[in-house]
């Protein structure tokens, strides 16, 4: 199919001062939890959008200066000659199909904990730092020689950015973390000098380190500036303060690259934000300068994207996760096919990487961060093996991508999915509330395979043992899911609590089977700690349940934290008047009320209730790999039986999607032994490390 003639102008090239992109495919800075100590990883996951079609590609936050640094978050590191390197190669990557390379600066500032450094924290004002983890730690403020010296350390930055190749530098005053941000902002800057008080006094720092920025370079390196659209609270850097800035700075940069005030606000779930939600925020600043305008909004449909440039909103298309999720959906939508792009489902598991200091992953784009760890790509497949054929038993995430996985190599796929449904789990809580974007993975998955002569999908066919071993393929992988406990045990309580038969306990599995609770005033008891609780307590109140939500955790949701969500949550459930008890567990479950225990002090209490749910924890539902493993299945002509996804171990979907293609990928490759499963990279030593002086 061709491309929509009406796409045609995401295609047309436009001026970033000295620089031109190609296209108005504008790849944001993203972290990805690799950073600085997964250097080659990070290169091959930037060459897979210059690969797919970025017009412009970012680094992640590269902080300039050991004097600020966010330890424990993995960022890259501009503090000396030496970085050079690891960033050239990076630049290279990201150049290496037409694309402009950008590097991101950041001095944090009261953001900066410098945890590994040890320096003292320098402030636009001093004051304790504002983490997500309280550390207790203050910043000093800043004096005049102090802003001189940060001054020479952004020049010291160009220059080694323009040394290693980029084309663009973004100067980071978004989110809430960086130096330019605290100087704007009357929240964080209570200077009386020439850098406080007026916006145009607040402004200065900028316009100083713009000039900087061209001098050093020449003039020729484009200049970004990422700016805050929109800081809460009665002094903070407000979108109105923005426009008198931007109206009164209209030709300060070449480009201005718009972000909300916070992260969480910025980088909203599907959940809570609709694609393009900042829109609003957005729409005039176009008017207000002559320079460009890059915005995000999770934007993932091209007509979405045609309208925010038609209607003078945006002139780049800026993107993070829907360039996480589809590396190649720019030249997707040049080729006009729209069928093939991998929507982003705005979980933010791919932040959850980042927050954990993990390495981050993509529910959808199951390549991402494995490009150069495990040779995986987001849309390539490696050749078929020496056998021709797999069965897969199970239709969830974890089925449906290994089967597209494997039909990709060249395989021949057989999919059995019990009921007439596809998707497994994302069939169910798709339909749950704020979740319908989760339906994404299995409606893209389902729709390549309609078109692979080589997938045959057979529903409403729950296999036996017997049926796996009459099939006679060369490769079965189960991937039956997992069900929800109808007991109390998940962290806290590791055995079942005692529990009155009288009471209705149910499960989400239940409840998104359609149960409704008997009677009225419901108790949720969530030792899961991540999306289900919350998400089920809004299911209750929705139907007309009175709601107690019970956590032994100190907040409700707490690995939301990871997801940028715990905020919003509780948020939520405070608003639609759930009760909630923190650091409570049940202890037992009587036939008309819960006792619960007090975490800290075990002291305890009765709470009346007609019903329970229990979002604790999921048992495999492994049952059918066990009978078909005590089968003689080598005798069948069977080569490989495995267990993967939920049924083998219980996780998010993100997980399940991993283990369908760790599976796929798998296939008729000689057995590693105790070999490292991806590649890594180590610190080099310095000659002579281990003499002390
Ligand atoms: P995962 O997240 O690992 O993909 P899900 O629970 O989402 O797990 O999906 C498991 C799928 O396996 C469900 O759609 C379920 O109906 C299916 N299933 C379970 N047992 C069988 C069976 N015996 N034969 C075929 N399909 C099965
Ligand atoms: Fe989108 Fe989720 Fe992938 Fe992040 S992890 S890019 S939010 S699908």
């Amino acid at each position: 199919m061709p491309r929509d003639p009406r796409h045609d102008i995401l295609f047309t090239p436009l001026q970033i001062g000295p620089k031109t992109a190609k296209n108005r495919f504008y790849q944001v800075p993203h972290c990805n939890g690799g950073g600085y100590r997964d250097p080659s990883a990070v290169v091959e996951m930037r060459r897979t959008k210059a690969e797919g079609g970025w017009g412009v590609i970012f680094t992640e936050q590269t902080e300039i200066h050991p004097t600020s640094e966010i330890t424990p978050f993995i960022e890259q590191h501009l503090w000396e000659d030496k970085d050079i390197p690891a960033l050239a190669r990076m630049a290279e990557a990201m150049k290496s199909h037409g694309a402009l390379a950008g590097i991101q600066l950041a001095y944090s500032g009261i953001n900066g904990p410098n945890l590994y450094s040890r320096e003292v924290p320098l402030a636009v004002t001093g004051g304790p730092i504002l983490t997500f983890t309280s550390d207790p730690v203050q910043a000093r403020t800043m004096d005049k020689q102090d802003i001189r010296d940060l001054r020479r350390w952004f020049r010291n930055a160009f220059r080694r950015s323009q040394q290693a190749g980029f084309d663009l530098i973004c100067l980071y005053g978004a989110h809430g973390f960086g130096i330019l941000q605290h100087f704007l902002s009357r929240a964080t800057n209570h200077r009386t000098d020439e850098y406080g008080g007026s916006l145009e006094n607040r402004g200065r720092f900028l316009r100083e380190v713009v000039e900087d920025l061209r001098e050093t370079t020449r003039g020729e390196l484009a200049v970004s500036l990422r700016m805050s659209l929109h800081e809460a609270g009665a002094y903070g850097f407000s979108n109105a303060e923005l426009r008198d800035f931007i109206a009164m700075h209209g030709e300060l940069p070449d480009i201005w690259d718009l972000a909300h005030g916070t992260w969480e606000n910025c980088s909203g779930t599907s959940r809570f934000k609709p694609e393009g939600a900042q829109e609003d925020l957005v729409r005039g600043i176009r008017e207000l300068t002559p320079k460009p305008v890059v915005g995000v909004g999770r934007f993932t449909s091209p007509d979405a994207m045609v309208r925010q440039i038609r209607s003078g909103v945006l002139d780049f298309i800026g993107a993070a996760r829907p360039s996480i999720a589809d590396p190649f959906l720019p030249l997707k939508v040049e080729e006009g096919r729209y069928e093939d792009i991998r929507e982003c489902i705005g979980c933010n598991i791919c932040v959850s990487g980042d927050m954990t200091q993990g390495i981050s992953r993509c529910t959808q784009n199951t390549a991402f961060m494995e490009e150069w760890r495990k040779g995986w790509h987001p849309d390539r497949a490696r050749p078929r093996g020496a056998s021709e054929s797999v069965l897969i038993v199970g239709a969830g995430p974890t089925g449906l991508e290994a089967a597209l996985q494997a039909a990709k190599r060249g395989y021949k796929v057989t999919l059995a999915e019990a009921t007439t449904t596809l998707g497994g789990r994302v069939a169910k809580e798709r339909a749950l509330p704020g979740l319908s974007a989760w339906g994404r993975v299995a409606d893209f998955r389902t729709g390549q395979m309609a078109v692979m002569p080589n997938v045959e999908i057979y529903r409403d066919s729950p296999l036996t043992a017997e049926d796996i071993l009459a099939m006679g393929a060369d490769h079965v992988a189960i991937a039956t899911g997992a069900s929800w406990r109808r007991d109390a045990v998940a962290r806290l309580h590791l055995h079942p609590i005692p529990t009155d038969p009288a009471m209705a306990v149910y499960t989400p599995d239940d409840l998104m089977a359609g149960l409704a609770p008997s009677g009225q005033t419901v108790a949720l008891y969530d030792d899961d700690h991540f999306y289900m609780g919350s998400v089920l307590a809004e299911l209750l109140v929705a139907r007309g349940n009175r709601v107690h939500f019970i956590t032994p955790a100190v907040k409700v949701a707490e690995w939301t934290d990871n997801t940028l969500e715990q905020g919003t949550i509780m948020r939520r459930l405070l608003e639609i008047g759930v009760e909630i008890h923190l650091s409570k567990a049940p202890e037992a479950i009587g036939a008309t009320e819960l006792t619960l225990g007090c975490t800290w002090t075990g002291r305890q209490t009765a709470l009346p209730c007609e019903a329970v749910v229990h979002v604790t924890s999921r048992s495999p539902n492994d049952g059918l790999f066990h009978a078909a493993r005590a089968l003689d299945w080598r005798e069948a002509g069977i080569r490989s039986l495995h267990l993967i996804g939920d049924a083998a171990a219980p996780g998010p979907i993100a997980w399940a999607t991993y283990a369908g293609r760790a599976w796929a990928e798998g296939l008729d490759q000689p057995d590693r032994g105790d070999a490292l499963a991806f590649r890594r990279e180590i610190t080099a030593l310095e000659p002579g490390a281990s003499l002390l002086p």
